[in-house]
């Protein structure tokens, strides 16, 4: 990083570099980190000096407690001298901060151009506990349940009694839900009345068959580019822009024509029922630019200047996700640079790709980012051909491809690339055993042995806890593993730390053993206690010589030791007042401190959490959202109930491709720069995202601030990098490369925008303002947001044209209403403490600051389609799923009592039986269960056609987007209150228990837009 500006006058100072850092431009070996000249390499993880042979082990001079005593080495057998952890300067604690507070004050507004962004530090980057004090000496004892202990530590539960919910400022139009319905038919007034017999309900029409109500044309508008580039290899597709006719949608928001009946015609609301539909008009431009399923932009069209991105109001920025699975048929070409070294850009450490240009008869390559010419290897020449084309650019898939994986080289390391690691942290207490997460947490690790990446590399360890700690000697020589109990909380110690991390082929036979006998084991546990804060530390002091993937499976509150948290948040008087956030964010301190601590000897922390009660979500998944981990919630679980779920997506968490001990940066063109980060990471220096662990699983949102007043260049460049260890061993860069053109025109911004990503931010923005304000105001931030925009770009058609009593927005903004609504009805931000428990709402936080576009867009606006005419068709054949699915409005009047439907959000599907659905069609999917009530039935395979077609469909549709497992829950008609609980209250088009319906939201939108318009 400290090479990115010299001898680029032009730009402004950015902040100062972390001189220290030991990434971004971190000198080939033996080179002092602080003379990184314009030759330093990338970057580079901040790791210590690699010593395979574990040499013995001492406490780490710099992490000393105040006023502890020099630590010595324990008494234990084989214990011996560790390496000290890297030296304060190569890993500086000031520039290594968790993307705190300081991203939600810039939420109103996009951060002043001037100031360099502040960089938060961890309050007191206190000393990780490492101290090695003799203790009593252990003696490996064989396996067998630690003593019980049977005390009733944790105890109550959440409650959430009713709050305030959503305000609005309407009143309820059409109250869709009252509650339990009874007696025969229409049982509630939400649904259409005409559905008894007289055919499906006609209140919608699918609005892809139809124009919006109303839809005008304008003539041409002057050209949007501030200038256009006419080099070959990347013209603005000026065509496409000159010369097009301006559309604008809107909504009629006077009642129906010809109608008598007071209301809108909400039929022709936009509704994203095609799903999330990616951004194609510049991939067809730019065709060498990377998937938008890596990079997507808010917008496609930069603004020029700050003026005009200040009236943009929406937030310019992108959603990265660098590992996304390659689209079919496509894969991301390996690049060996071989001897002549990975090509980049002397001055900016841009990676060569497709839109650097070759000059001097193809002695020289300029800088598509920076504009510095470099030299061009000898070993990398080629000729030009008479347009300028390199000779050989059809072998050359960096010159060609927006995608490239490139092999590194050693300068990339220092250290041996680690291998895969993945070790285990477990709550083997009384509910954990009794609710059988242990078993089945077991079973699927066991059935994961073969398929976890990095064979012969891989290494793996164990600790469980209750009240104590339980360590296992894993060591190849054993027949059987042998366990270790350490009671004392208060001066955690490692015994026998060579032994507890061990090569998985080596180790096979033991590690089978222990996973074997861990449940029975512990089955007759009865010890309630957890002292989980003491088993982190044990497990951090056993991993942080490698790194690795850390997965906690916890099943009760941490009751005991350091980091123990108190039953909160069953206080719904909080709510609404300024403590109100407080609830959402980690109590102690120790948990962002662990977070930290990890990240930075690449520890991914993935947090399971299983309790039927109050665990403090917030708290544990601090540990996950720091470290680049994910948190997987299943409250009050039962392995009868949600054993396959965990067993899948456990499965998917420890045999999908990961890259380790990595780190992101994204580089852009003069003049902008990336100010704000937004999802599960932490920040290792201003621009520097470290990921110890990270998959196609994740994404990352970021906000663009425009430095200089104006930008002079025709197009802007995004360079995507990410640095990593791959399972095989292989140290890779995994780079993206997109252009998008510079504008002087905001209705081109308009036109370009990408609602995908611009919800993508939004939702992540919203998420992080309730962790500093109240849910309320999370909310309304959201709706002022769009309000704004929606306003700016009346009033740039308001001069010309009577727009009356219609909302009007540019076509490809036509769902950011819809998406702001869901939002705002979403699990972390909707209604208040009646509406989602507090750690319901915290787990489903965390797991959206890390969705991929197209997951949380599904997410926020579920499908909702019906089955029973599928299934009585004669055809057995599932082709394209697409045939069958056709989505449907998410609001009750969609639903047909006579029908069965599925609503499918990726984390859960119900089926809806309609109180009038053929007995015949129940008969055949339920079995003898038919008539039961379906909380009491689970869906399994009847011997017929018309079931195995149905169980057919649901393993596509789960096979579709294997991330997560969806659930299958049943509903019938009018079963109270489950199916209020189970889809009622998420038919986010509807007004429901105190929320907004749709009509409203427009109504309230269209009103406030027309305020000082
Ligand atoms: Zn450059």
């Amino acid at each position: 990083m400290n090479t990115e500006n010299q001898g680029f006058s032009n730009l402004p100072a950015r902040p100062p570099p972390s001189s220290s850092s030991p990434f971004a431009s971190a000198p080939p070996p033996g080179v002092p980190p602080q003379s990184g000249g314009p030759e330093a390499v990338g970057f580079r993880p901040p790791v210590r000096p690699f010593t395979p042979s574990g040499p013995p082990m001492a406490p780490p001079v710099g992490v000393m407690r105040p006023g502890q005593q020099p630590p010595f080495v324990s008494q234990i057998p084989g214990q011996g001298i560790r390496p000290p952890p890297p030296s304060s300067n190569s890993f500086p604690s000031p520039a290594y901060g968790p993307p705190g507070g300081g991203s939600f004050q810039r939420f109103p507004t996009p951060p002043p151009p001037s100031g360099p962004p502040q960089t938060q530090t961890l309050a007191g980057h206190l000393s990780p506990p490492m101290s090695f004090r003799p203790q009593q000496p252990m003696a490996p004892v064989t396996m067998r349940p630690p003593p019980q202990s049977m005390t009733s530590g944790v105890s109550g539960g959440f409650a959430s009694p009713p709050g305030p919910g959503f305000q609005q400022s309407m009143p309820p139009v059409n109250p869709s839900y009252p509650g339990v319905g009874g007696g025969p038919q229409p049982s509630y007034p939400g649904y259409p009345t005409n559905q008894g017999l007289q055919g499906p309900p006609k209140a919608f029409q699918p609005p892809s068959q139809g124009p919006p109500s109303t839809v005008s044309s304008y003539p041409t508008q002057p050209g949007g580019f501030a200038q256009q580039n006419l080099h070959p290899s990347y013209a603005p597709p000026t065509s496409n822009v000159q010369g097009l006719v301006e559309d604008f949608n809107s909504l009629s928001l006077s009642n129906i024509p010809g109608s008598l009946e007071p209301g809108l015609d909400h039929t022709s609301f936009p509704r994203p029922l095609d799903g999330d539909v990616e951004p194609s008009s510049f991939a067809e431009a730019y065709p060498m630019n990377c998937h938008s399923r890596y990079l997507r932009l808010t917008t496609s069209a930069i603004p020029n200047s700050q003026s005009l991105a200040s009236r943009w109001h929406l937030p310019l920025g992108a959603v990265v996700c660098p590992l996304a699975e390659a689209p079919e048929g496509e894969e991301v070409p390996l690049i060996d640079f071989g001897a002549c070294g990975i090509i980049r850009c002397r001055r900016c450490r841009t990676y060569v790709n497709p839109y650097v240009t070759f000059t001097d008869s193809g002695r020289k390559w300029r800088c598509n980012i920076c504009s510095m010419l470099n030299d061009v290897p000898g070993e990398y020449f080629s000729h030009l051909d008479a347009t300028g084309r390199r000779m050989d650019m059809d072998q050359r898939p960096e010159l060609t491809k927006g995608s490239v994986e490139i092999i590194a080289p050693t300068e990339y390391m220092v250290r041996p690339p680690m291998p895969p690691i993945y070790f285990f942290l477990i709550d083997v207490s009384f509910s954990a055993t009794k609710s059988g997460m242990l078993e089945v947490a077991t079973q699927t690790i066991k059935s994961c042995l073969d398929n976890l990446p990095g064979y012969p590399r891989t290494q793996i360890g164990f600790i469980t806890y209750d009240s104590t700690l339980h360590f296992y000697n894993m060591k190849s020589s054993l027949s059987q593993p042998q366990m270790m109990v350490v009671s004392d909380l208060d001066d955690i110690f490692v015994p026998l730390p060579d032994d507890l991390l061990v090569n998985l082929s080596e180790s096979r036979n033991v590690v089978e053993a222990f996973l074997d006998s861990l449940p029975l084991m512990f089955q007759d546990n009865g010890n309630v206690e957890s002292a989980f804060g003491p088993a982190l530390k044990a497990a951090y002091m056993v991993m942080n010589q490698l790194g690795g993937k850390l997965l906690i499976f916890q099943n009760s509150l941490p009751s005991l030791g350091v980091g123990r948290l108190k039953l909160r948040g069953d206080d719904p008087r909080v709510y609404g007042t300024d403590k109100e956030y407080t609830l959402r964010v980690a109590e102690d301190t120790f948990y962002k401190q662990m977070a930290a601590d990890c990240t930075k000897f690449q520890i991914g922390i993935n947090v399971y959490a299983f309790s039927d009660k109050y665990t403090d979500i917030a708290s544990l998944g601090t540990l996950a959202k720091y470290t680049g981990g994910q948190v997987y919630y299943y409250p009050g679980f039962q392995s009868s109930i949600h054993g396959e779920k965990l067993r899948h997506e456990l499965t998917r968490d420890l045999t999908r491709e990961t890259a380790w001990e990595s780190v992101m940066r994204i580089r852009c063109g003069k003049g902008i720069r990336f100010s704000t980060y937004h999802g599960n990471f932490m920040l290792r220096s201003t621009d520097l995202i470290a990921l110890p662990a990270v998959d196609c699983d994740k994404a990352y949102a970021m906000q663009l601030t425009l430095e200089e007043t104006l930008l002079t260049t025709p197009t802007v460049y995004f360079q995507v990098a990410l640095l990593y260890t791959a399972s095989c061993g292989e140290r890779r860069i995994r780079v993206h490369t997109a252009v998008a053109p510079v504008v002087t025109d905001l209705g081109e911004m308009y036109r370009q925008a990408d609602t995908g990503s611009i919800v993508s931010v939004y939702s992540r923005l919203a998420i992080e303002k309730t962790l500093s304000s109240k849910l309320d105001d999370a909310r309304n931030v959201i709706q002022q947001k769009i309000v704004k925009a929606l306003r700016e770009y009346r009033n740039l058609h308001a001069v010309q044209h009577r727009l009356g009593s219609r909302l009007i927005y540019p076509e490809s903004l036509k769902l950011l209403s819809l998406y702001g609504l869901a939002i705002c009805k979403s699990t972390p931000l909707q209604g208040g403490p009646a509406d989602a428990s507090l750690d319901e709402r915290c787990a489903a936080g965390f797991t959206m600051m890390a969705l991929p576009v197209k997951k949380l867009l599904k997410l926020l606006y579920p499908s909702l389609f019906r089955v029973d005419e599928w299934l009585l068709k004669p055809s057995a054949d599932l082709g394209d799923l697409k045939d069958v699915i056709r989505r449907l409005p998410l609001a009750a009047e969609s639903l047909d009592s006579r029908g069965l439907y599925i609503y499918d959000d990726g984390f859960r599907l119900v089926l809806w039986f309609g109180r009038m659905l053929s007995p015949d069609i129940a008969k055949n999917l339920l079995g003898a269960d038919f008539a039961a009530e379906l909380s009491r039935v689970t869906l399994e395979e009847q011997e017929n056609g018309m079931s195995k077609k149905l169980m057919r469909l649901i393993k596509k549709v789960r096979e579709n987007d294997p991330s997560y497992h969806p659930m299958c829950f049943l509903v019938r008609q009018g079963e109270q209150p489950r199916e209020g609980f189970l889809l009622l209250r998420h038919l986010i088009e509807d007004q429901m228990g105190g929320s907004t319906s749709y009509v409203d939201w427009i109504l309230q939108l269209h009103r406030q837009i027309q305020q000082n318009a």
